[in-house]
């Protein structure tokens, strides 16, 4: 019977991965830089395109190599310039990835799993399950296809400012699709490590966010293996809210969250820790809660990024009122805390945070138990 040879798909591998490669075959870690540049910085899928590599080597990669993004199964835009796909990922499975022209800067949120196990109740992923990590592949696929997809468009719809970003069309990425990135851990440091690598993407580890829900030992690991900007999504000032609308609070309650975040910042490229707060009508939108917030900015040094929730249709949640969201913001800024209130950038396309659903197969009982409104609605009254 002939051998079958599994063919490896090289968007996954970084330096150290290809350079094991090439070994094999006797060749020398320097052509793994070439080979790095060529797919990442290049965008280049094809071996015969790598025309400094010798042929051997080629044909050699040509036979048990491929070089793939997830396949798009449909692309749409927004009138404000944003963009999303939808990147098949086997299975009738799909992720979505968007991309978010700004004057200064282009950014991509990009996906870390097929679904998500927190399950927050304010959250669209959450509502449709989970069914598998994506692998590194998949993840820095996502930016390989959008950053040929945008250079191909001209760079985005911006105009104006910031020069330095306009020269690489997309200049940030933050992982704030699909998903929770620390759950998928060794998959996502793979691509975290493609994206900062000058040879690769050459990202600053500043334009680079991670956020998460607050996996706190995952959040000590990425401070010695790749330490990036972290967003942490806090969504509540007190440990009974946050237990309901962060499920995973239960696990790892505010008091050690905040301890992980003070120990991440000794490595942070940054010197801040941006907190995310959706903001939801009548549930965590108070001038009580607000001070409970100022009360964290004196033990995190920290900036607050306010999100208006973005509804969807199973949710039975609404956005607090523009004014509320404004003296809320306005509470946070008196006591010295900087705060923003985030754009919402393509909701037209269900493209804004939240609204990424992609498709599917739910492989756990977290879809079925989620849509309890009722029973979300009474906990929140308890509290
Ligand atoms: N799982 C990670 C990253 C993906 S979610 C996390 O939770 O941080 C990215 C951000 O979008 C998070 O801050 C999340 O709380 C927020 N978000 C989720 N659903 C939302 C919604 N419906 N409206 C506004 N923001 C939402
Ligand atoms: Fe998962 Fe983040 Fe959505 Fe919560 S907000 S369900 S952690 S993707």
């Amino acid at each position: 019977m002939p051998t079958v040879i599994e063919r490896i798909n090289l968007l996954g591998l970084d330096f150290a991965a290809l350079a094991d490669l090439v070994g094999q075959w006797g060749d020398k870690p320097f052509r793994a830089r070439q080979l790095e540049r060529w797919i990442h910085r290049h965008g280049v899928d094809s071996f015969d395109e790598m025309t400094d590599l010798a042929r051997d080597l080629r044909d050699q990669l040509a036979h048990r190599c491929f070089i793939s993004a997830p396949e798009v199964l449909t692309e749409q835009r927004s009138t404000d310039g944003t963009r999303k796909w939808l990147f098949d990922v086997g299975r009738n499975n799909a992720i979505e990835t968007v991309f978010i022209p700004e004057d200064d800067r282009g950014t991509l949120c990009i996906s870390s799993q097929a679904g998500c196990t927190v399950g927050c109740p304010f959250c669209s992923t959450g509502y449709q399950g989970f069914n598998r990590n994506l692998t590194t592949a998949e993840i820095v696929g996502q930016l390989w296809y959008a950053r040929r997809a945008v250079e191909a468009d001209g760079g985005g719809a911006r105009t104006g400012r910031g020069q330095a970003a306009l020269d690489r069309p997309i200049s940030n990425v933050v992982f704030m699709g699909m998903g929770e990135p620390l759950l998928n851990y060794q998959q996502v440091l793979g691509a975290l490590r493609l994206m900062v690598d000058d040879n690769a993407y050459g990202l600053s580890r500043r334009r680079v966010t991670v956020s998460t829900s607050g996996v706190v030992p995952m959040i000590d690991r990425l401070a010695s293996d790749c330490p990036v900007a972290l967003a942490v999504s806090l969504h509540a000032p007190n440990d009974a809210l946050r237990d309901r609308l962060v499920p995973l609070n239960r696990k790892y309650p505010l008091a050690e969250l905040l301890a992980a975040c003070n120990r991440y910042l000794q490595h942070a490229p940054r010197d801040f820790i941006t907190f995310e707060y959706v903001m939801l009508d009548g549930v965590n939108d108070s001038d009580e809660l607000a001070e409970g917030l100022v009360e964290i900015s004196t033990r995190v040094r920290c900036k607050f990024n306010l999100i208006p929730f973005n509804p969807f249709p199973q949710s039975g949640l609404k956005r607090s009122p523009s004014g509320r969201i404004r003296q809320f913001a306005q509470r946070l800024m008196d006591a010295g805390v900087v705060t923003t209130v985030r754009k919402t950038r393509g909701d037209d396309i269900a493209a804004a945070c939240g609204q990424l659903a992609g498709n599917v197969k739910d492989r756990t009982r977290i879809a079925q138990r989620l849509p309890d409104r009722a029973r979300v609605d009474r906990d929140l009254e308890r509290v």
